[in-house]
C-alpha cells in the first residue's frame, strides 16, 4: 500500500520480498479457500479515501462478506500491478548501512540499492520455538503454523485419521483447524491456552453502531477503561462497544502510562484479542460443530513434558481445573502467535539494524520505538505490526491503511531534491 501511494506520487519503488509472498504477506498468501478475512469486505479497502473499494472489486454490495484471503491477495497484487513504477525485487533484505543521505540496503541476491528512505514493512516475525519444543522431530512438531512444513504435516495427520495438538486457541488456531478438516482429517484435535478463551464471532447483520467521542471513555487506567467497556458492552452489545473504540484506539493507549500498558498486556490483552479480532459467523459456526460433535476440543491449561515416541508425540497437559491428561498425537502446531519480543528475532536485516543502534524495540520489544510519523531513525520509517508499542490498534488492513497513507505523504514531504 505505501508502495502503491508513493508510485502514485512519482517516488520510485524498489519493493523487496524474497519469501515468495510479495505483495502478499503471510496473511494473504494463503491458497486455501476456507481461509477467511476476519474483517468484511466493507472495510478492507487498501484505500482510505475510497472506502468501499475492496467492497466494489469483489462484487460485495453490502459490504457485509467475508471474502477468502487469497482472494484478498489477488486484490492486492492489482493496486501493485497498477502502481506505475514499483520495481519488484523477489530477495530477502540482509542489511542497511546509512549512505550519504540516505540507505545502502544489501539484498540476499547480491544486489545493492541505494535509496533516500526506508521502509520496514515486514510484518510479523516467525514464532519463537515454543518451549520444550527444541529436542522434538521437526516434522512432529511444528513451530511455524504458516510454513510449507506446517502444511505438508496437516495432509500427513490429515491422512493418516491422527489426533492433533494445537498451542493456542486464537486466530491461527482456527486457521489451522479450518486446513485440517478441508484436508478431511477425522482425528481428534485438542486445542489449548492457558485460559481456553477462542475468538469471538461477528454477527449478520452486523451490530448497529454506536459511536462514541473520545472524551466519553476513561483514559490513562485500564481498570477504569475495563468497567466502562463492561457497562457499555452491557448496554449495546460488546461488538458495537469495541467497533465505536477503533477510531479512538491509538490516543487511548498512547494516553495509557507504561505501568498501565503493562497491566493491560498482562491481564486485559487476551480477553481484548478475542472480542476485537473476531472470526466470520460461518466460521464460528463451523468450530461450534465441530466442539459439539466431540472433534474439537478447547482446554485451558499448560503443556508439560512433550516427548517423540514411536512416530507420534506423547505430551502431558495440566488442566486448569487441576485434571492432568496425556495426549498421543500425530503432529503438534505451535499457533501461539508471532515472536512477542523482538530483541529476538532472527530476521537478519533487522538484526543488523538493531545492532548498529539504527533502530531500538519499543518499551515492550513489541515492535520497533517509533515516533508519530512511524520513524524509527533517520530516513527510516516502520510499519504495520512492527509499530504495535506505538499504536498497538495497527495490525489489521482497516488500521494500516492509514498509516501506509501517511508514511508515504511523510516521505515526499521530506524527500531530498537529488534522489
Ligand atoms: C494468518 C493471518 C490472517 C490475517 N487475517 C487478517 C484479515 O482478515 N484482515 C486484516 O485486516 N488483517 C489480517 N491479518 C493481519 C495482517 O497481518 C495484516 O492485515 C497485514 O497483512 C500486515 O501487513 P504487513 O505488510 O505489515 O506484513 P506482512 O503481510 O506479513 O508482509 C511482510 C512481508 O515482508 C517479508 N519480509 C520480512 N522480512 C523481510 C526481509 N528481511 N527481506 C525481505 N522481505 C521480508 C515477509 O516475508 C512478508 O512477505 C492477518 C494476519 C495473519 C498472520
Amino acid at each position: 500500500m505505501t508502495a502503491a501511494h508513493l508510485a502514485a506520487g512519482n517516488v520510485p519503488v524498489v519493493l523487496v520480498d524474497g519469501s515468495g509472498r510479495l505483495g502478499r504477506g503471510v496473511a494473504y498468501s494463503t491458497t486455501e479457500p476456507v481461509h477467511l478475512l476476519n474483517v468484511a469486505s466493507a472495510k478492507m479497502s487498501a484505500w482510505p479515501d475510497q472506502p468501499d473499494h475492496f467492497a466494489r472489486w469483489c462484487g460485495d454490495e453490502e459490504g457485509a462478506t467475508f471474502v477468502e484471503r487469497r482472494a484478498f491477495g489477488r486484490y492486492l497484487g492489482e493496486q501493485l500491478a497498477a502502481a506505475p513504477g514499483v520495481d519488484a525485487v523477489k530477495a530477502m533484505a540482509l542489511d542497511a548501512r546509512r549512505q550519504d543521505d540516505g540507505w545502502d540496503v544489501t539484498l540476499s541476491d547480491g544486489r545493492r540499492i541505494a535509496a533516500s528512505a526506508l521502509v520496514l514493512a515486514q510484518g510479523n516475525q516467525p514464532p519463537t520455538p515454543f518451549p520444550g519444543s527444541a529436542a522434538l522431530p521437526p516434522e512432529l512438531f511444528f513451530n511455524n503454523p504458516w510454513s510449507d512444513a506446517a502444511h505438508a504435516g496437516v495432509e500427513r495427520v490429515a491422512a493418516e485419521g491422527s489426533d492433533v495438538l494445537i498451542l493456542g486457541t486464537g486466530l491461527t488456531m482456527v486457521d489451522t483447524v479450518l486446513s485440517l478438516v478441508a484436508a478431511g482429517h477425522q482425528g481428534r484435535i485438542t486445542a489449548l491456552s492457558r485460559r481456553g478463551l477462542i475468538p469471538r464471532a461477528h454477527v449478520h447483520p452486523p451490530a448497529a453502531p454506536a459511536p462514541v467521542e473520545l472524551n466519553e471513555v476513561p483514559q490513562g487506567n485500564v481498570l477504569a477503561l475495563w468497567r466502562w467497556l463492561r457497562a457499555r458492552s452491557a448496554a449495546v452489545g460488546f461488538r458495537a462497544v469495541i467497533d465505536a473504540l477503533r477510531p479512538h484506539s491509538h490516543a487511548l493507549w498512547q494516553q495509557l502510562p507504561a505501568e498501565e500498558q503493562r497491566r493491560f498486556m498482562r491481564h486485559a490483552r487476551p480477553w481484548w484479542d478475542v472480542h476485537r479480532h473476531r472470526i466470520a459467523p460461518q466460521v464460528a459456526e463451523q468450530l461450534r460443530e465441530l466442539v459439539a460433535a466431540g472433534r474439537l476440543e478447547i482446554v485451558a491449561g499448560r503443556v508439560g513434558l512433550m516427548e517423540a515416541v514411536d512416530g507420534r508425540l506423547k505430551v502431558a497437559i495440566s488442566r486448569r481445573d487441576g485434571r492432568k491428561v496425556v495426549r498421543e498425537v500425530g503432529a503438534a502446531f505451535n499457533c501461539t502467535g508471532p515472536l512477542g519480543d523482538l530483541r529476538r528475532t532472527a530476521d537478519p536485516l533487522l538484526r543488523s539494524l538493531l545492532d548498529q543502534g539504527a533502530i531500538r524495540t519499543d518499551t515492550f520489544a513489541m515492535g520497533l520505538d517509533v515516533d508519530d510519523r512511524s520513524r524509527a531513525g533517520e530516513r527510516l520509517w516502520a510499519l504495520g505490526p512492527l509499530t504495535k508499542g506505538r499504536y498497538w490498534e495497527i495490525v489489521a488492513v482497516p488500521d494500516i491503511r492509514h498509516q501506509a497513507q501517511a508514511v508515504a505523504a511523510d516521505i515526499q514531504k521530506d524527500q531530498p531534491s537529488h534522489v
